[in-house]
């Protein structure tokens, strides 16, 4: 069995919050689909940071300021050989996946004419929909949309049909947050760029559980945030190919992303940098680095492989429970079930799941179109991360099947 691989005893004394209690009942932690928890290893890295080294980067010539300087720097590399970019500087710090869209929908704007064709799945967060909704409005660019089907799958056809001279962007997120579909990228991906379209990945909730290799997809661009991740909030990363950051403007203008600054003319500096303006979040980044050597000691491999048993494990037993439905069985999904009980209200599951210490997310999880497809106003959500149980699942099962015989 895979579940061999993961010392989950071992694993679970790295994260002191699993240990806490909620409303007196040991807390069970499934919204690690809005954030993961941090183990002690990364806070150890912001400790360490605050107690040594403090100090901002790039511009002291002091002790101090080389040793963050390097240590954030290392951090970049750290994320570039995770996800297998090919260059340090095609990985643009970020305060997250938010941020990158955003740099990204704005540097797009001077490219865009009336009549483009941007193309965003039905499934995405309102953070994949929005910049671009307003890239459209500023260049008159259209948005078509990639229809789903009642599993939660993507249904290429139309899409397929519908490429274009006239389309420039796809922009789809890889694992979906309200789902957990996992979507074919490597196929939106060639299609994509068969018709010379570039292709933005989302892949805030796909990297807790997948690896990417940015190089073997090929694809454009490829956001993450580090708080998905057992990193810290406030801080992620956009993956852009060199050539596209090259083209794109600078996004803020600031300090340190400049080259020379007359009141006549600023030079921008070169990549990362240009994108890069003011102090960052250093010690932020220095403990995304932190929490990638976390998950690579233990392994991308053995977390999806364990992961993916303690889906189908939780999977199965939650739809013994009669009036239970599940949205979103796609063939291939990660740690994300959605559901809803017949007849009774998301809110209302959650609140009785809440005084039973188990946390989940109740509501339309950041993608309303998601709910409109499926006509409801949201649904309760688990999301499981490699250090959540069998045991726990089934306190969640548990505690559903109670929150059903009160509510009906
Ligand atoms: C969490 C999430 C986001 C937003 O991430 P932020 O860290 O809030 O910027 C975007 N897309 C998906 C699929 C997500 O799961």
């Amino acid at each position: 069995m895979k579940t061999a691989t993961l010392d989950i005893e071992k694993i679970r004394k790295d994260f002191p919050i699993l240990s806490r209690k909620v409303n007196g009942q040991p807390l069970v932690y499934l919204d690690n689909a809005a954030t993961s928890q941090t183990p002690k290893q990364v806070m150890d890295a912001i400790v360490d940071y605050y107690s040594r080294y403090n100090a901002n980067i790039h511009r002291g010539v002091h002790t101090l300021s080389q040793e963050a300087t390097d240590a954030y720097e290392q951090a970049r590399i750290k994320i570039q050989k995770h996800f297998n970019a090919a260059r340090a500087h095609e990985i643009i710090m970020t305060s997250g996946t938010t941020h990158g869209i955003n740099l990204v929908a704005r540097g797009f704007t001077g490219f865009l004419k009336q009549g483009d064709e941007l193309w965003v799945s039905a499934m995405e967060h309102h953070s994949n929909i929005v910049p671009w909704q307003m890239l459209c409005e500023r260049t008159g660019a259209r948005l078509r949309v990639i229809p789903m089907n009642q599993n939660g799958e993507l249904e290429l056809a139309s899409f397929r049909e519908g490429l274009s001279d006239r389309t420039r962007l796809v922009f789809v997120n890889h694992v979906s947050n309200a789902l957990g579909t996992v979507n074919p990228i490597e196929e939106i991906i060639d299609l994509a760029h068969g018709a010379g379209a570039a292709v933005l990945v989302d892949g805030a909730q796909a990297a807790p559980h997948i690896r990417a290799d940015l190089q073997a997809l090929d694809v454009d661009f490829y956001t993450v945030s580090a708080h998905k991740l057992c990193g810290p909030t406030g801080v992620g990363a956009l993956y852009g190919k060199e050539a596209w950051l090259e083209k794109l403007p600078p996004y803020e203008g600031g300090g340190e992303m400049i080259e020379e600054v007359t009141f006549e003319k600023t030079t921008y500096a070169g990549l990362p940098h240009k994108f890069e303006a003011g102090t960052p979040n250093i010690c932020g980044g220095i403990a995304f680095g932190a929490a990638l050597d976390y998950l690579n000691a233990i392994g991308m491999e053995a977390i999806s492989g364990y992961e993916a048993e303690l889906l189908d494990y939780a999977t199965a037993e939650l739809l013994k429970i009669p009036g239970l439905k599940i949205y979103g069985q796609a063939a291939r999904k990660t740690s994300v079930i959605s559901f809803n009980l017949e007849g009774i209200h998301p809110y209302d599951i959650g609140t009785i799941l809440d005084k039973l210490g188990i946390a989940v997310r109740t509501g339309h999880h950041c993608a309303q179109p998601v709910m409109d497809f499926y006509k409801i106003p949201g649904t309760v959500r688990a999301s499981f991360s490699f250090y959540n149980t069998r045991e726990e699942a089934d306190r969640l099962v548990a505690a559903v099947e109670k929150a059903r015989q009160m509510l009906s």
